[in-house]
């Protein structure tokens, strides 16, 4: 059976009508999934009991729910979302002033093996489904309501997973959160992260989202980044150089550079002098991660003064950067540490 948010709008006004009903049911129909976002067809309240039936009898309604959530004393909240499979990806709310941002995933587990992150270690299970992101974000807003009393007000794609990986879920999720038909959110609230696809940064280039870019660089030197991202090996740091002012060229828009500063491995005065070259290519803003550690890895995040010393170079290259202080350390919030615990 076909999950009824598999279903386009042509094929429920066709399914509606072939059983009888009123052409319009299929956009109420339309409406509960894709701009009220319920969770199963018994909350279609404006449809008969007994057409609910009919539906459920045709369709699967693949609901994601929350199966866990941890507090950090930073009042950012870290989530297992469980789908329908049973299979769990990551959700976290951060506030901040008088932001909340979401961090979404985009693929259960991840296939690119960083050698930092703890998603890499679990392997890659599967894509998600573009229903199951915009199941995150419904998710999630409607817990930062009862939490902070607001609404999720930016979206950042740095969950579990590589969205480039996953382009057409990812690029089609973007689309059903801003569209005016949909929920309606501002493009420009939300980020995609990629550890740098090359080919899905074009991708995006050419689709006109209007959403915001990250690149997770944490290397312009190419064997450092061949060795701490594998995905450096068929990605050349020269080529997505090229992709990346491709994207520029094409949006106009200024990229965000992440860098997570690990002690020892990226972190001198040459290694800033070569990311300011890297970054000459077009317009960026530099974020500097502190290194969240996690299990069984030998990384050692950056002193402060190596740091200071790192921000330094790219200040006199006159790049504009920002240090991002890690969040939800003590609840395991960095990339999959979270549903790695529970698996473990
Ligand atoms: N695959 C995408 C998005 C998911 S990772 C990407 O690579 O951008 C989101 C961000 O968390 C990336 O910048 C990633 O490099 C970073 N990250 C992963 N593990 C981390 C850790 N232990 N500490 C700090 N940042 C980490």
């Amino acid at each position: 059976m076909k999950d009824i948010r598999e279903a386009s709008f042509e094929e429920l006004e066709n399914f509606v009508v072939g059983c009888g009903e009123k052409k319009f049911r299929a956009k109420q129909i339309w409406d509960w999934l894709w701009k009220r976002g319920v969770a199963s067809f018994q909350d279609m309240t404006n449809i008969s009991a007994g057409f609910r039936e009919t539906l459920a009898g045709n369709f699967t309604f693949h609901a994601a729910k929350v199966a866990d959530e941890v507090v950090s004393g930073d009042k950012s909240v870290k989530f297992v979302i469980e789908l329908h499979d049973g299979k769990a990806v990551e959700g976290v709310l951060i506030p901040q002033g008088d932001r909340v941002t979401a961090c979404v995933s985009t693929q259960v587990g991840c296939p690119l093996n960083c050698a930092f992150c703890a998603t890499g270690t679990m392997g890659f299970v599967r894509n998600l489904h573009y229903s199951e992101i915009v199941d995150e974000y419904l998710l999630l807003d409607r817990r930062a309501e009862s939490i902070y009393g607001r609404k999720i007000t930016n979206i950042v794609y740095m969950g579990m997973g590589e969205p480039l990986i996953n382009v057409e879920n990812t690029v089609k999720s973007v689309e059903m959160l801003t569209s005016q038909e949909s929920f309606g959110l501002s493009p420009s609230r939300i980020t995609i992260s990629t550890a740098g696809v090359t080919n899905g940064i074009r991708t995006l280039a050419d689709k006109d989202l209007r959403c915001g870019l990250a690149i997770s660089l944490h290397s312009a030197n190419p064997v450092v980044r061949r060795e701490i991202m594998p995905v450096s090996k068929r990605n050349s740091l020269a080529d997505l150089r090229e992709a990346l002012a491709y994207y520029h060229k094409k949006t106009g828009d200024r990229i965000t550079v992440e860098y997570l500063l690990l002690s020892g491995v990226n972190d001198t005065e040459e290694d800033a002098e070569q990311l300011a070259r890297f970054c000459r290519a077009f317009p960026v803003k530099i974020n500097i991660i502190e290194y969240n550690p996690t299990e069984n890895s030998s990384f050692i995040k950056s002193s402060v003064q190596d740091r200071e010393r790192f921000i330094n170079v790219l200040k006199r290259c006159n790049m504009v950067v920002n240090v991002r202080f890690s969040k939800g350390r003590d609840i395991s919030a960095a990339c999959g540490q979270l549903v790695k615990k529970r698996k473990d």
